[in-house]
């Protein structure tokens, strides 16, 4: 049987010491401050919008909302993503993806100042990372790397098996586990992976980051092993009243039953991931009045 890791439990107490570090900057005359640009009417974006809206008021982070039609142009958002850039009382911005239609969310990332990049997609900040050097790190990434550390897992050394190669997931993470501090030896599959189970089953920790509900059966993982599940799928379920329940990329029930630790979905990698933005936007207001990062 093994152990839970919950990000629920996890993230409730980063939020806790976020809530307190909040209190001192403001003490200090620093209030955090969060942009959100929300574009158009995705039904998801703006549930992942609420979401960060109410987190930050919990913890005391001033956030400002901007909710932009459909048919706002690139030329708008850019400009109001340069005077958000321009506002010395705006720490972090964040623009809610998928944008819809017809807007570049390339040039986006790029536009927002890499010093309010809460959201760690900014090329300069993934270069960083991949120099061993991090500043901001996305926030689900940033999130696994805290629940490995909060759960005294450790990484160095270990056989580590990333599934999915995103910009958004599975890349900063394989780059991050690889890095000095980490110094896990980092294997990278994806859609062409060959005989992707050989390689799966050799993982001391799996990352699953591939967005295909329950594909990592228990024959894919080495006994004992630490399996971390980012994916977030919907699959039909007539027992609900809805019709539908959330899973992950892993195969919860079978393979629970062979490795050391697992993160579940719902309950898992998702709470984490609004914590670390809020402590990135914490970070951000930090940085921007010269003082260091955070310990976490
Ligand atoms: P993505 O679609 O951008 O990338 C998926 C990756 O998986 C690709 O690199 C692809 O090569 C790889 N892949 C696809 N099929 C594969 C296969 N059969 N074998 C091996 N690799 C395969 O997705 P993403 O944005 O990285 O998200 C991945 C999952 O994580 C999704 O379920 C998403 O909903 C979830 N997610 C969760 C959070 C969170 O907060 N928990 C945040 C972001 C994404």
């Amino acid at each position: 049987m093994s152990e839970l890791i919950s990000g629920k439990a996890i993230g409730t107490s980063i939020n806790d010491e976020l809530r307190k570090e909040v209190e001192q900057l403001k003490s200090n005359g620093i209030e955090p401050c969060l942009a959100v640009v929300l574009v158009g009417k995705d039904p998801a974006s703006e549930v992942y919008v609420r979401n960060k809206k109410r987190t930050c008021t919990e913890i005391g982070i001033h956030s400002i909302g901007h909710d932009l039609p459909a048919s706002t142009t690139q030329e708008d958002l850019e400009n109001l993503i340069q005077s958000l850039n321009d506002d010395s009382e705006v720490h972090g911005i964040l623009c809610q993806f998928p944008l819809p239609k017809g807007l570049d969310e390339t040039r986006i990332i790029q536009a927002i100042s890499p010093d309010k990049d809460v959201d760690g997609l900014h090329p300069l900040n993934a270069g960083l990372i991949a120099m061993g050097q991090p500043k901001f790190i996305s926030c689900t990434p940033f999130g696994v790397l805290q629940m490995l550390k909060r759960s005294g897992i450790s990484t160095s050394g270990k056989n580590t098996v990333v599934l999915g190669r995103s910009n958004l997931v599975g890349r900063p993470i394989a780059t991050l586990l690889s890095s000095k501090g980490w110094d896990a030896t980092v294997t990278v599959c994806h859609s062409r992976t060959a005989n992707l189970s050989q390689v799966t089953s050799q993982a001391d920790i799996l990352v699953a980051a591939i967005g295909i509900a329950e594909f990592v059966k228990a024959e894919m993982v080495k006994p004992g092993a630490v399996v971390i599940d980012v994916g977030i799928n919907r699959i039909d379920d007539p027992s609900k009243k809805s019709g539908s329940r959330m899973v992950g990329d892993v195969a919860f029930k079978e393979v629970e039953e062979k490795v050391s630790y697992i993160t579940p979905v719902p309950g898992g990698v998702g709470p984490m991931t609004i914590a670390m933005l809020m402590a990135n936007t914490i970070n951000a207001a930090r940085w921007l009045n010269g003082m260091p990062e955070m310990n976490l």
